[in-house]
């Protein structure tokens, strides 16, 4: 049951060969069993998620059930889920229980009747790229319990990568979806910005968030998907277009299709044995009908230092609601109103968060605005404008994921700036607005290897069909992390 794909789950439960409720309970038993050692999950409710389940037998029975009702999956704990514990992987949120279910839990379990299995781990707020800010303690790389799973969305990767859950739910600011796919061999799609409603998203840099789908196949990743996306008046920057299904092309053949490989990705700073993978994936692409172009995004090498500026600013403006009074953390000892303010925000959070606050403050401040955060949106646009170009060329862009495989546990913690380097290839599709993928291609030493797709705006379905045609031809995302039955 737990390597059998969506599609498999679904036909199984339609043929009543397993119920929603057994499936579940098979999930809760891995996680009972796994999770304390690797802290992929960090609530779990087994009440809740099986009356969720017999719910959906009930609606499968009475012939009222989707494609995916009855389905299991995990959610990151930065989507608001009514009754569940929130917290965002912060301190600052530790007792905070949602009054209200963002729009994609109420998507993913009103309307399409998949199960909660629980909230997964997270770097804190989202600030991140090994889930070592997390509050509630690092998350273990399934395929190597010494070494990270990536972050922000590291809980989410490592449960679908150790078979704690089918799928999940995961966010992607500057990369939090993509890269802890890589590192632990998964798909996961960072849609184009608008695409899934950010509505009860605990917001970290709300021109930049954006929900997305995490799995082990593109197929996977489509259904999911279609259950997250589409217009939302409660969110501002939804976009309203017409509903898509993201699977319809899936089986597309690739003849003809422009693979552009952007020179900036393929020089210096990536790991050889990252770069050996990416390799033999372009040539396997050119074995399914693929051309590859040479193209330019001259810019990119700016994209972490004008991300490093935009999202922090974003952020200080974003997490000034934590201040003691409404919800979540309040300090227990204080005086005046201004000193209460100070201990909450001081004991909350963390160090990361404390920094990005400090520099989005800073730079957002009188006298450094138009030198940092305005220089920063003139880079993002011309970071936007070199992908315009590149499209001009080729349909979809192609390169890693992440310059090198997962990192020890602790090896970048103590230093920002190697933290950041590891979202290189990652950020300027933020700041683009653009969709991006990873799925696995190979392995460097025994661990997981990501490749990056990129598409221009709504391409998700040209991008999935990509992803799912090189997945037909290659083995790479069915590897399994040993020692986990
Ligand atoms: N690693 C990046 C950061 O720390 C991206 C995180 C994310 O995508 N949420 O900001």
């Amino acid at each position: 049951m737990i390597e059998k794909s969506l599609k498999e789950l679904a036909q199984a439960l339609a043929g009543k060969r397993i119920s929603s409720l057994e499936l579940t309970d098979l999930y809760l038993e891995r996680i009972a069993r796994l999770n304390p050692d690797i802290n992929a999950f960090i609530t779990v409710d087994p009440e809740k998620s099986r009356a969720a389940a017999r719910a959906a037998d009930a609606r499968l029975a009475a012939g009222q059930g989707g494609p995916l009702t009855g389905i299991p999956v995990a959610q990151k704990d930065i989507f608001c889920a009514e009754g569940w514990l929130t917290t965002c992987g912060s301190k600052m949120l530790g007792n905070f229980v949602s009054p209200y279910d963002a729009t994609v839990i109420r998507k993913l379990e009103q309307e399409a009747g998949l199960v909660s299995l629980g909230k997964t781990n997270m770097d804190e707020f989202a600030m991140g790229s090994s889930n070592e800010t997390s509050y509630f303690g690092p998350v273990k790389n399934p395929w190597d319990r010494s070494r990270v799973p990536g972050g922000s969305s590291g809980g989410s990767a490592a449960a679908v990568a150790a078979r704690l859950a089918p799928v999940a739910t995961g966010t992607d600011t500057g990369g939090s979806i993509r890269q802890p796919a890589a590192l632990c061999n998964l798909t996961g799609l960072k849609p184009t910005y608008g695409v899934v409603s950010r509505y009860g998203m605990i917001a970290f840099a709300s021109s930049l968030d954006q929900g997305g789908p995490m799995a082990r196949s593109a197929e996977d990743c489509a259904l999911l998907l279609n259950a997250m996306a589409g217009f939302d008046a409660q969110d501002s920057t939804s976009l309203d277009r017409p509903a898509e299904d993201y699977a319809a092309d899936l089986e597309k053949p690739l003849d003809g299709l422009r693979l552009g490989l952007p020179k900036e990705f393929f020089g210096e700073g990536c790991d050889p044995a990252v770069m050996a993978a990416v390799r033999a994936a372009i040539a396997e692409y050119e074995k399914l009908g693929a051309k590859t172009v040479e193209v330019s995004l001259p810019n990119s090498h700016l994209s972490v230092p004008a991300y490093y500026v935009i999202a922090p600013a974003e952020a200080s403006s974003n997490l000034s609601r934590f201040d003691g009074v409404r919800y979540g953390y309040r300090a227990p000892d204080y005086g005046s109103l201004d000193d209460m303010y100070c201990k909450t925000r001081a004991q909350g959070f963390g160090a990361e968060v404390k920094r990005r606050i400090l520099i989005g403050a800073y730079v957002l401040s009188h006298g450094y605005y138009d030198a940092y955060y305005l220089q920063a949106q003139r880079i993002r646009r011309l970071i936007a404008d070199d992908f315009a170009a590149a499209f001009k060329h080729c349909d979809v862009i192609l390169g890693p994921t992440s310059p090198s495989p997962a990192f020890k546990l602790g090896e970048r913690a103590a230093d920002p700036v190697q933290m950041y380097l590891s979202d290189i290839y990652t950020i300027a599709v933020n700041l683009a607005g653009l969709p991006g993928m990873s799925i696995p291609c190979g392995f460097a030493a025994g661990l997981p290897v990501g490749l990056q797709l990129i598409g221009d705006y709504f391409a998700e379905g040209r991008l999935l069909n990509v992803a799912h045609r090189y997945q037909q031809a290659t083995e790479w995302h069915r590897r399994a992390p040993e020692g986990l039955a």
